[in-house]
């Protein structure tokens, strides 16, 4: 099929005026501004819009939408707990499907084709057929109450997914946190991981509650802990990411939502480990944070993605990774359009081990892509990360949806 459009954004610095893009099941087979159809080829011309790269976005929770405007902002992550904790019994499979099908579509409609969206009830994948966008399940585990079992957890997961080989779905593992996965089970999952080539992701850092648990401080989260709760590895340390080091909890790669709390100790671990920061600067804002400390990490080379977190705890209720992205400028006005782009598109590529498929449009890579509407003389990248307009068409796998009549 051969997609004429004003404009394909290749990559950061390649445009394409005229745009053509020609796929081919689920990839970009050539790309370019003077292609021709081939005989009896389908044509899709889309006059006036320009073609870019989707969004990724490596930290939400897709099942949890419901949640939205339900809990009050605190500024202790603790109390958050304590109103999330005794709504998860009403959220059914029935209710969390809800959440991922109309999440995913408000998120395909701001630019975002990919997620990596946490789960933790893997009974709600059961009866899922669709999501607008590509999704990796990462699939959360945690030991505080009884013993953790994922390889089966992934056994059936695994089973699920082949039922479903074109949904454009994917697996990633996920212990919940330091406080609720014990070191043996992030060894668990990260072996996992490493074995089937798995993403690895975490909750790390989040809170001050986390820390002063995690050094063998007094903590508010103590007490939401089971009594009969044994964890010698809850002193000693000196931070959540020294917990990982001391207790060997991180596999390499390792994708780590929010580490608010994070000192210049920690760098080196980061480092040894090639770990992916993954900020979600509305939630950051809901809970007032400590600012994140961003300009350490792009100093240290560290890569910085981007995630929306839930509807729980943020108010980007359509989890709009542009929103994020602006949010972000606001407290870093050094971030320029690049890597604000970079961090949006090739970063968490790169993060799931993917560059060769997804983040830009080159040959071989997956067709994934928005197409936008960009006002004449307008730089597309900035005016796409500063749109607040739906995209008008969207490809998901070779997949194409047209949003609205163009
Ligand atoms: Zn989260």
């Amino acid at each position: 099929m051969l997609i004429l459009a004003d404009a394909v954004i290749e990559s950061l610095g390649i445009i394409h005026r005229p745009g053509c893009l020609r796929i081919n099941g689920d990839a970009i087979s050539e790309v370019g501004s003077s292609l021709s159809p081939h005989p009896g080829e389908e044509v899709l011309r889309l006059p006036g819009l320009t073609i870019a790269p989707g969004f990724i976005n490596l930290h939400a929770h897709l099942e949890l939408s419901s949640l939205a405007n339900t809990l009050s902002p605190t500024n202790t992550f603790t109390d958050w707990l304590r109103q999330i904790i005794p709504l998860l019994p009403g959220l059914t499979p029935e209710v969390r499907r809800r959440s991922i099908i109309q999440s995913s579509q408000n998120a395909l409609l701001s630019g975002t084709t990919s997620l990596l969206s946490i789960t933790s009830d893997v009974s709600t994948l059961s009866g899922l057929t669709s999501t607008a966008t590509r999704v990796w399940w990462a699939l959360e585990f945690m030991d505080i109450h009884a013993p953790a079992d994922p390889a089966e957890g992934l056994d059936r997961v695994t089973a699920w997914l082949a039922r479903h080989p074109t949904s454009a779905w994917h697996l990633a593992l996920s212990p919940h946190a330091p406080y609720t996965a014990s070191p043996s089970l992030f060894q668990e999952l990260g072996r996992l991981a490493n074995l089937h080539h798995l993403p690895f992701t975490t909750h790390l850092a989040e809170s001050t509650d986390e820390t002063q648990l995690l050094c063998g401080k007094k903590s508010p989260l103590q007490d939401l802990l089971p009594a009969d709760l044994k964890r010698d590895d809850f002193s000693g340390n000196r931070s959540s990411l020294d917990w990982c080091r001391r207790h060997q909890a991180l596999p390499p790669r390792p994708i780590l939502a929010h580490l608010n709390e994070l000192s210049e100790s920690d760098l080196p671990y980061l480092h040894e480990t090639h770990a992916t920061v993954v900020h979600c600067p509305s939630s950051h804002r809901w809970f007032q944070r400590n600012s994140f400390q961003a300009d350490l990490l792009r100093a240290h080379k560290i890569p910085i993605c981007l995630g929306t977190d839930s509807p729980a705890s943020s108010l980007n209720l359509k989890l709009d990774l542009r929103q994020e992205i602006r949010l972000f400028q606001e407290t870093l006005p050094s971030l320029t359009s690049e890597e604000a782009w970079t961090s949006l598109t090739t970063t968490p590529a790169r993060a799931l081990q993917l560059e060769d498929k997804l983040g830009t449009l080159q040959v071989g890579h997956w067709a994934d892509w928005i197409g936008w509407k960009i006002p004449a003389h307008q730089d597309p990248v900035s005016w796409i990360l500063q749109s607040h307009d739906p995209a008008q068409v969207s490809c998901v796998a070779g997949r194409i949806t047209q949003h609205d009549p163009i």
